[in-house]
């Protein structure tokens, strides 16, 4: 076991069902916390409100109870968080790590317009970073953003890619908090994680982007970052996304059909994580073996006969 508490997460959006994707996902976190001794965590991310529904979060939490992987505590709902992920934002405007941006609407337009026009990348260009804001018309809805680095650059050693580096001038001034006051995706996740002491965050690879914003409003707040562990997608048996016509998706397709979450898990372990020829391996002997560094990088293929088979 790796020294020092391990803390994990899983952190669906609850828009719809319990995808296989992210049954591995909480599979995979469950199963690195216990091997190391640690907590497995649950965070319903329920930001976008009109997305979210109370029977996506029933399907998600039946799925994960059936598949025997219930958290540690109970679930943390992103929703409820909204005055401490406000209350950040403005503790890094205070300290100049962020700023207010008073652009309409039309200006972020037209500035985008432009940028496509030169074949610039369309992205902020800093209007306000340096503006005193007592410029901007009383009362003006604004946005507070984070006052990015320009030079250098953001590497994040993933524990599955590896070594990944971006450099900082190929991202702008990301906003935090909204003008209505609501808190962006990146800047809430990144809040939560701190807040709940997460030290690996397990998580599909199409997050590795986000990953290097993340890391920069870790940096902008002094915190120290988890580790990440971007773990590849699961593809049909075709190598496309996989998708309705391959066959079931979601885990409670895979109940309906009469397969057994033993078999689910364990299909779902070896799918992306090599350990042996081992056909069927147990929950006690899955936590023994499972560490991330079994998981390989390519694309998982989804082989329905295999799991109709171990069934
Ligand atoms: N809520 C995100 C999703 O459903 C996961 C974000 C994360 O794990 O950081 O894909």
């Amino acid at each position: 076991p790796l020294p020092g508490p391990v803390r994990t997460r899983f952190a669906p959006s609850p828009t719809g069902m319990l995808h296989i994707g992210g049954a591995r996902t909480a599979l995979f976190n469950y199963l690195f916390a216990r091997h190391h001794g640690g907590e497995y965590l649950l965070r319903i991310e329920d930001t976008d409100r009109e997305r979210s529904t109370q029977a996506a979060v029933d399907v998600i939490l039946d799925g994960l109870h059936w598949l025997g992987l219930d958290p540690d505590h109970p679930p943390v709902f992103q929703s409820t968080r909204a005055a401490r992920h406000a209350e950040v934002a403005h503790a890094m405007l205070a300290a100049g790590q962020a700023y207010r941006c008073f652009c309409t609407a039309e200006e972020l337009r037209e500035m985008r317009e432009r940028a496509i026009a030169e074949k610039r990348p369309p992205r902020y260009d800093g209007t306000w970073r340096d503006r005193d804001p007592a410029t901007a018309p009383p009362g003006a809805p604004f946005t507070i953003r984070l006052r990015a680095p320009q030079t250098g650059e953001v590497t994040i050693d993933d524990l599955v890619q590896g070594p990944v580096t971006v450099a900082n001038a190929e991202l702008d001034d990301m906003i935090l908090l909204r003008s209505d006051g609501s808190p962006t995706y990146l800047h809430a996740v990144v809040v939560d994680d701190h807040d709940m002491g997460i030290t690996h965050v397990i998580r599909g690879d199409d997050h590795l982007t986000n990953t290097f914003r993340q890391a920069q409003i870790y940096a902008a707040n002094g915190w120290e970052r988890p580790r990440f562990a971007h773990i590849p997608l699961i593809h049909g048996p075709d190598g496309a996304k996989l998708s309705k016509r391959h066959g079931a998706q979601s885990v409670t397709e895979f109940r309906d059909q009469g397969l057994l979450p033993e078999a689910l898990c364990n299909y779902l372990l070896r799918l992306g994580w090599g350990h042996g020829d081992t056909e069927i391996i147990d929950r006690a002997e899955q936590i023994r073996l499972f560490d991330l560094d079994g998981v390989g990088r390519g694309a998982s293929r989804m082989d329905y006969a295999k799991l109709t088979h171990i069934n």
